[in-house]
């Protein structure tokens, strides 16, 4: 096919439900066009009601500060140690930065791709015996699969680590019935364009108390004190979400079990259609969890396939994507320690992305499955 004449197919593109520009257009009759009103409130409440369990939701105005403010909810500061899942994107790291802490890498495991406990625990009595207890841990649902919950959770417990749950990737997912972002001692949430939904750019902080909703706010809204001048303690930030926004993320709620189900029908029609080979590999879903399968990936054979398919699709002007280059692996990072088993720097040689956006259409999944066919052939 030509490249000109065949329409291109994005890894994940924004897919609008039809109400978002009902809530967008009330913000303006109502001239709420401001980091707060009736839509921001409303996304809360929402995604509140979503979770299903007893969180609080400050909306804010990407995954990034949500993780920025996050950690600095958990007391992260200057001269700390961050244990942090090296396999993601590198938002999930960057905000330790923004603290003065150091991240320190965590490799992956198997089942889930996600943090591997094992090295988990490693890495913190290793840290500890060195004289630095870690302040907190970034945990991960890598491409919607929930880590492995109970066993992360139980070694941060015994060192009485918190956990920042990164959510970015797994909003819809669950472990054990029990939704992804709601395990972490805090959690976050993104909205950026090429999430499962998307306010164009957004995220959310979600905590257990109210406390540290409100405290989140404060930080969000430049940290103001009560007083009717504008006085200030802390240094604040400017991270609240819009009303207008927040209007894009209301209607949009009303399809994220839609958008969950057409991207797990994504990763099934691959899965039928690609399994017969031994050269392809699926990671499956242990028992108990639920991916929201944000991301289709495979697992190829070796890295020369994995190239050659993803060129092969670059040439029918189909986007994929290698998985995320592991943390420790970017030079902007270089200098950080890790604690390493081999199997994020493998499957980042081997792996890779295909299109999953849940607005695809089956004649889009037949272009991306006969292009990999004919390089298995
Ligand atoms: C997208 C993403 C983020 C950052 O969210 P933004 O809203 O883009 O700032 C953080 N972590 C992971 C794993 C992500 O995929």
């Amino acid at each position: 096919m030509n490249i000109i004449d065949s329409k291109r197919i994005w890894l994940s593109s924004p897919h609008m439900g039809g109400t978002e520009q009902n809530f967008v257009k009330e913000a303006f009759d109502t001239n709420w066009v401001a980091p707060l009103g009736p839509n921001v409130n409303g996304f809360e409440k929402d995604i509140e009601t979503y979770l299903e369990r007893d969180v609080h939701v400050a909306a804010l105005s990407s995954g990034t500060a949500s993780l920025h403010l996050g950690l600095q909810l958990l007391g992260v500061s200057k001269g700390d140690e961050v244990l942090c899942q090296s396999m993601t994107f590198a938002a999930s790291a960057n905000p330790i930065v923004y603290l003065g802490a150091k991240p320190i890498f965590i490799d992956s495991e198997r089942n889930t791709w996600n943090i591997c406990p094992e090295q988990l625990e490693i890495a913190i009595k290793d840290r500890i015996a060195k004289g630095n207890k870690p302040k907190a841990i970034i945990a991960v649902h890598l491409y919607g699969m929930p880590y492995d919950v109970e066993a992360v959770h139980k070694v941060a417990s015994e060192y009485k680590i918190p956990v920042l749950e990164d959510s970015a990737e797994a909003f819809g997912s669950s472990y054990h019935g029990v939704k992804c972002g709601t395990f972490g001692d805090l959690a976050i949430l993104s909205f950026n364009g090429n999430k499962i939904i998307t306010t164009s750019g957004g995220g959310a902080l979600v905590s257990k108390s109210e406390y540290h909703k409100e405290k989140a706010i404060y930080l969000a809204t430049q940290a103001r004190d009560n007083a009717p001048h504008y006085q200030h303690t802390e240094v604040g930030y400017n991270y609240r979400m819009s009303n207008i926004i927040a209007g894009i993320g209301r209607g949009q709620m009303e399809v994220l079990d839609k958008h969950v189900n057409y991207r797990r029908n994504n990763f099934e029609f691959y899965k039928k259609n690609l399994s017969g080979s031994s050269d392809i590999k699926f990671l499956e879903e242990p028992n108990g969890f639920y991916s929201n399968r944000w991301l289709s990936c495979i697992e190829t054979s070796s890295y020369e396939l994995r190239e050659g398919i993803r060129l092969a699709l670059a040439d029918e002007n189909i986007e994929s994507r290698p998985l995320w280059k592991p943390m420790h692996r970017q030079p902007v990072f270089a200098d950080c320690d890790a604690y390493l088993n081999g199997i994020s720097d493998d499957l980042f040689d081997r792996g890779l992305c295909l299109p999953s956006g849940s607005n695809l259409e089956e004649e889009d999944l037949y272009r991306v499955v006969s292009v990999i066919k004919n390089i298995l052939r």
